[in-house]
């Protein structure tokens, strides 16, 4: 049975750098996914730190955390039928080399860090994730 989800989803520095962020939004709503919320703004080192708690003991979680505070991003709320799964498949592998023809890592990554997109990876941590940046 599917069910409506709501999930997170950041586009990162490396791709609003590069003024992606319509064509990604494009993209989702192509995929039937709802933007219902969203916000263009730039994360300090320390929220950047508290959004990647779950990677603290990580080798990449300074260069991480210093990434994503680095310029700014546009955070939305996605909205559709099992959207943190399809989401997740619509983006694509973590290292753009491996992503999927059709995903947006694919398509617009350049590294393993700059892979211009961020999804939520279970339902509990969307809900987690969507009170980090919208709960105020
Ligand atoms: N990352 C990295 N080096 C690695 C693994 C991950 O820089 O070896 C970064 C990458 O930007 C990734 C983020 O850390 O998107 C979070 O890692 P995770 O394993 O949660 O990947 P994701 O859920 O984003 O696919
Ligand atoms: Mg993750």
């Amino acid at each position: 049975m599917n069910k409506i989800e709501q999930t997170l989803s950041i586009i990162k520095p490396d791709a609003v750098e590069r003024n992606l962020d319509k064509e990604i939004k494009e993209i989702f709503k192509d995929k039937g996914f709802n933007i219902t919320k969203e916000k263009k703004i730039q994360v300090s080192k320390v929220e950047a730190e508290q959004f990647y708690k779950v990677h603290e003991t990580k080798p990449f979680y300074n260069d991480l955390c210093a990434y994503l505070s680095s310029g700014p991003i546009v955070v939305m709320i996605l909205e559709k039928d099992n959207a943190v799964l399809e989401n997740r498949e619509l983006m694509g592998a973590t290292n753009p080399k491996d992503a999927k023809d059709g995903t947006i890592r694919k398509k617009f990554g350049i590294s393993i860090d700059k892979n211009s997109i961020h999804g939520s990876d279970s339902i509990e941590n969307a809900k987690k994730e969507i009170d980090f940046f919208f709960k105020y």
